[in-house]
C-alpha cells in the first residue's frame, strides 16, 4: 500500500535525530517527515543571543538542509491523527498513512495566555529570548540599560528548558555589573513556581549568583496581564494559603516567558493525556494505548527536563525499539529520563544541570572537569564552542558516538 514505514510529525530537535538515527541504523527504511517549517532553530542558542554573544542568525538553518537525504519532507501541517486507521491529515485534509507513527512537534508557547502581550512584544522593553526575532531585543534593551527596574517572569511548569528564564537575568545582570551600572538597577525573578530550580542540588550555586546580583526573588507570581506603553505588568499571586491577589509591578524592561501547553492539535487527539501531552510509557516512549506509536521531544508526557539535551537521549532510544518492533534489534532500549540545563550564570561561567527521572543526578564528565554543581569554565566552553557544532553536525545526523548526551546542551 501507500503507507510509509515510518512517519515523523515535526523536524525539530527531536524529530531530525530520530529520522537520522533510524537512517543511519537502516538506510532501507521509508521514512517520511512532516513539518510545515522552511526553518529549523536551534533554540539552545537563544540564550546566547539574549546576552549578546551569539548572532542569531547563527541558530537557523534551512529545514532542507537538515532532513536526511532518502528521507522524504512533506511540507504540511498535521492537522489530526486517526490511529485506528493508521493515518494522519495534513491541513487541507491531505491524508498520510504509516506503519509506524512518531510524534514530535514540540510544546506551544502560548503568547496569548498573557493579556496584552502580543500587542507589545518587540516594543516598549518588553522581550523574550522565547522567540527568534525578539532575542536580538533582549541584548539591545540590557545594553542600552543604566537604570530602572529590570523584570523577568517565569510561568507554571512544564515549560522547554525551565532554567532559560533565570539564563536571561543572569547574563543581563552581569552585563551591568561589568559596565558598573548594577546597583542602580531593580532586578525582580517573578516566578509562578516556588522554588528556583527543580533539582535542589543546583540551588545554592544559583542562590550565590542571585544575591550576587541583589535579584529580588518573587515567588508565587504568575504574569498575568502587560500593558507596554504604560510600562506595568500584573501578576496573580499565591500566597501560602492559596489565596490568590492581583499586583501591580512598573517596569523599565521586562523579559517574559511565555505559558506553555501541549499543542492544540495534539490535546484534542485521541494520543493524549488528559493535561493535554502525548500519553508515553516513560522508558520505551511507546505510546501506552496504541502500539506503533512513540513520541519523543517536548511534546511528551515523560517527567523529564524538556531539553534537546533530553531529545538527543530519547532519539536512538526511539530509533532502536522501533526497529526492535520490527525484529531488527536484539533488545528494548530504556530512557533514563536525561535532560541537561546549562544555566549560564555569568558570561564565562556555567552550572551545568545535568539529572534524570526524579532528580537523579547524572553528570557526564568527571567531577575534576566540571562539577555540575559549581560555575565552571568548562561548562561554558562547551555551550559556547562545542555544543553548537555537536548539535548540526553529530545530533541531527545520527552521529551518536560524535555526539554524547552530554554535549548538547
Ligand atoms: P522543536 O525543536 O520546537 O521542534 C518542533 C517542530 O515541530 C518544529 O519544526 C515545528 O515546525 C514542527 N511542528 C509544529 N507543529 C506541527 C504540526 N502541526 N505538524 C507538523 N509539524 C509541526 N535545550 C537544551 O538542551 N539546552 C538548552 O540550553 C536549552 N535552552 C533553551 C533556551 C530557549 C530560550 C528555548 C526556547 C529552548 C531551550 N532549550 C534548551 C529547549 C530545546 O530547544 C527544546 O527542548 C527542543 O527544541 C525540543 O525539540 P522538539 O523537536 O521536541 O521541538
Amino acid at each position: 500500500d501507500a503507507s510509509h514505514d515510518i512517519v515523523i510529525v515535526g523536524g525539530g530537535a527531536a524529530g531530525i535525530a530520530v529520522a537520522s538515527s533510524l537512517h543511519a541504523r537502516d538506510s532501507d527504511l521509508d521514512i517520511a517527515i512532516i513539518d510545515p517549517a522552511d526553518i529549523h532553530y536551534y533554540q539552545p542558542g537563544w540564550t546566547m543571543v539574549g546576552g549578546g554573544i551569539f548572532d542569531a542568525s547563527t541558530t537557523a538553518k534551512t529545514m532542507a538542509s537538515l532532513i536526511p537525504r532518502d528521507v522524504h519532507w512533506i511540507k504540511a501541517a498535521v492537522s489530526a491523527f486517526e490511529p485506528q486507521n493508521n493515518a494522519v491529515i495534513l491541513d487541507g485534509c491531505r491524508v498520510v498513512k504509516y506503519r509506524r507513527l512518531i510524534v514530535a512537534p514540540g510544546l506551544k508557547l502560548d503568547w496569548n495566555g498573557v493579556e496584552g502581550l502580543v500587542e507589545t512584544l518587540g516594543k516598549n522593553g518588553v522581550t523574550s529570548n522565547y522567540r527568534y526575532d525578539l532575542a536580538p531585543y533582549t541584548w539591545k534593551l540590557v545594553s542600552e540599560m543604566k537604570a530602572g527596574r529590570a523584570v523577568f517572569t517565569q510561568p507554571p511548569m512544564p515549560i522547554k528548558c525551565a532554567g532559560a528564564p533565570q539564563k536571561a537575568l543572569y547574563l543581563s545582570a552581569d552585563h551591568w555589573r561589568r559596565a558598573g551600572v548594577l546597583d542602580n538597577i531593580d532586578i525582580r525573578f517573578c516566578n509562578a513556581g516556588n522554588v528556583l530550580f527543580g533539582v535542589k542540588e543546583y540551588v545554592p550555586a544559583l542562590m550565590d549568583y542571585m544575591e550576587r546580583y541583589h535579584a529580588d526573588l518573587m515567588f508565587g507570581h504568575r504574569l498575568v496581564g502587560i500593558d507596554g506603553p504604560a510600562r506595568k505588568a500584573w501578576f496573580a499571586v499565591t500566597d501560602e494559603t492559596g489565596n490568590e491577589r492581583q499586583e501591580e509591578l512598573e517596569f523599565d524592561m521586562i523579559h517574559v516567558v511565555p505559558p506553555q501547553t501541549a499543542p492544540d492539535f495534539i490535546r484534542v487527539s485521541p494520543l493524549a493525556d488528559a493535561a493535554g501531552w502525548v500519553d508515553v510509557d516513560q522508558n520505551t516512549l511507546r505510546h501506552k494505548h496504541f502500539d506503533n506509536i512513540w513520541s519523543i521531544g517536548d511534546v511528551m508526557n515523560a517527567p523529564n527536563a524538556k531539553t534537546a539535551a533530553a531529545a538527543r537521549k530519547q532519539a536512538p532510544t526511539v530509533a532502536n525499539n522501533i526497529l526492535h518492533d520490527m525484529g531488527h534489534a536484539r533488545s528494548v532500549a530504556h530512557y533514563d529520563g536525561y535532560g541537561s540545563c546549562p544555566l549560564t550564570v555569568e558570561r564565562g561561567k556555567i552550572v551545568l544541570a545535568e539529572f534524570g527521572y526524579g532528580g537523579k543526578l547524572l553528570p557526564s564528565m568527571p567531577t575534576w572537569l566540571i562539577n555540575g554543581q559549581k560555575p565552571t569554565r568548562a561548562a561554558w566552553f562547551l555551550k559556547e564552542k562545542i555544543l553548537p557544532p555537536m548539535y548540526w553536525r553529530a545530533m541531527l545526523r545520527g552521529k551518536e558516538w560524535l555526539a554524547r548526551p552530554e554535549m548538547v546542551g
